[in-house]
């Protein structure tokens, strides 16, 4: 069963770096195999990025960026390029989305969904540009003052492997609009579908130079700490683990960098008695086995109101064992293949420690039928005390502990009872409660009622040690700019005179 897995069509003979507007090996010549999720067999090599591929990237980025013509360039002519760069992904989006179920065993409706989105990044950003105003404050008679939005170089984005192709449209789409050059350093274990930007950016017109990758490897020496440590990147945008966050905040600090850091999360969905109970689980159950769990803003930890407790604990369970398990190609699977053997022996791991700190209610193991492969089952805990592990740590996979509480104040405590803070979802009736909890809990984001959908618009960003900054909507356009303020002289020269005669 689970050996029927075909490649995508139109797969690459290998991964290469793209560097001034040509595919290009690692100047070592040193490669890496890419293993297929469902078989975890190697079935393509990808180069691997050192730091003198990075300095040939970004001297290229740089080039681009200092003799233009895309810094300058009107918005609305970038903006053409942009939405040149949405049609062409939304064409090829049956694709991205093969390529990126076959790379990350993400289920291919899922994977759609998210060439879309990728598609509707550009298409956002074309538009903010355009319609971007800038401030300008007046001291009447004396003095008026605007801001001069620039952009600042060349921004060095490094992605994770979890929605591959989505989270690389969410750095590049901002960053180049603004008029930026780049240097993108895709996720090692999810190479495949940020092989087709430069097609797309070629096809679009996008100036040679301006878009530029590396792949490869996050460590010392490797592509992502070399480009977190080139003195001509002054911005780094990152996604993955807070501790790797934590890593790149200290090697940015020699030049005081622009970061914007996206980072873990283990976020409450905190249900009460009054909740619509039918809405609420199915939205916890997509909250944390879309995508296969490996979500950042999954609602991992479900805190539920005690009078409700059992029955909701029933339900889920059983709802939780429908939930389909299948190939990520299948249009029907819900829950595919882990990404990587690696990550699927952490996942487990959590399950194995899971089963010893609290009680397992669906799942466990592996899905019957699939003997090979990284697929776990859509797996359940309850009673989870807030020691446990399964309580504390990501896990990033179809995980999920149920906790109960009596009270407004205890739901409160639990719910803020982790270092992360990037999500909370509230289920309830009371919309005073409601609005109370939102402003308590300490998340950055906050879903009332609500499944995880986002406008684009809104900022997106997480707090304590799920992230720094925010990105998304105006914030994206704040980061990637530089913001000079210029002061203009109405009338008399108000200065004092020093030394005068
Ligand atoms: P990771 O931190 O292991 O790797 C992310 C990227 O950083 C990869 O490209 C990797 O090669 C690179 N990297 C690793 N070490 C580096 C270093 N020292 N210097 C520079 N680059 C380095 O994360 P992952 O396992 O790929 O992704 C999963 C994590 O990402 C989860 O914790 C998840 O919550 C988080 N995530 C967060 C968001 C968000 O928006 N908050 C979104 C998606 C994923």
């Amino acid at each position: 069963m689970t050996d029927v897995t075909t490649a995508p069509a139109g797969l690459p003979e290998k991964i290469r770096h793209y560097i001034d507007g040509q595919f290009v090996d690692s100047l070592d010549g040193e490669e890496f195999d890419v293993i297929n999720p469902v078989t975890n067999e190697p079935y393509i090599k990808a180069a691997s990025g050192k730091k003198a591929d990075i300095d040939r990237a970004v001297a290229s980025a740089k080039k681009a960026f200092d003799e233009g013509p895309w810094p300058t360039m009107l918005p609305r002519e970038r903006a053409r390029v942009l939405n040149r760069i949405a049609d062409i992904v939304e064409t090829r989006g049956d694709e991205l989305a093969a390529m990126e179920s076959y790379d990350s065993g993400l289920p291919i409706t899922q994977a759609k969904g998210q060439a879309n989105r990728a598609a509707e990044n550009f298409r956002f950003f074309a538009d903010l540009i355009v319609a971007q105003v800038d401030d300008a404050f007046k001291v009447p008679g004396r003095q008026a003052n605007y801001v001069n939005r620039k952009p600042i170089g060349v921004a060095g984005l490094i992605t994770p492997w979890n929605t591959p192709f989505m989270l690389e449209s969410w750095k590049l789409g901002p960053a180049i609009a603004t008029g930026n050059s780049v240097v993108l350093k895709p996720a090692e274990f999810t190479p495949l579908s940020a092989s087709l930007w430069p097609g797309i950016f070629e096809e679009a017109g996008l100036p040679r130079g301006v878009f530029n990758m590396v792949n490869g490897f996050g460590e010392e020496g490797y592509a992502g700490d070399s480009l977190v440590k080139h003195p001509d990147v002054p911005l780094i945008s990152f996604t993955g683990e807070s501790s790797t966050g934590q890593t790149i905040f200290a090697n940015a600090a020699p030049w005081l960098k622009g970061l914007s850091m996206e980072l873990g999360g283990k976020s409450p969905a905190v249900v009460f008695a009054d909740a619509d109970l039918d809405a609420a689980i199915n939205a916890t159950i997509f909250g944390v086995f879309s995508l296969n769990g490996e979500r950042c803003t999954a609602g991992s930890r479900i805190l539920v109101e005690e009078s409700i407790y059992d029955e909701f604990v029933e339900r889920y369970a059983a709802q939780a064992k429908r939930v389909k398990v299948g190939l990520p190609s299948d249009p029907s699977t819900e829950v595919a293949a882990l990404v990587h053997p690696e990550h699927y022996d952490k996942v487990m791991s959590y399950v194995e420690i899971g089963k010893e700190e609290a009680r397992l209610v669906a799942g466990g193991g592996r899905p019957e039928g699939f003997e090979t492969g990284n697929f776990v089952e859509p797996t359940v805990f309850a009673d989870v005390t807030p020691d446990a592990r399964i309580f504390q740590e990501e896990i990033f996979g179809p995980v999920v502990a149920i906790t109960p509480f009596k009270s407004d104040e205890e739901a409160l405590q639990l719910a803020n009872n982790t270092k992360y803070g990037l999500a909370a979802y509230i289920w309830t009736s009371d919309l005073k409660r409601a609005h109370n909890f939102s402003q308590a809990v300490e998340s950055g984001m906050v879903w009332l009622n609500s499944n995880n959908v986002r406008d684009l618009r809104t900022p997106f960003g997480g707090v304590k040690a799920s992230g720094l900054g925010h990105e998304g909507g105006y914030r994206s356009i704040d980061f990637y700019t530089e913001q000079q303020s210029v002061h203009i002289n109405l009338g008399e020269v108000h200065n004092p005179v020093f030394g005068k005669q």
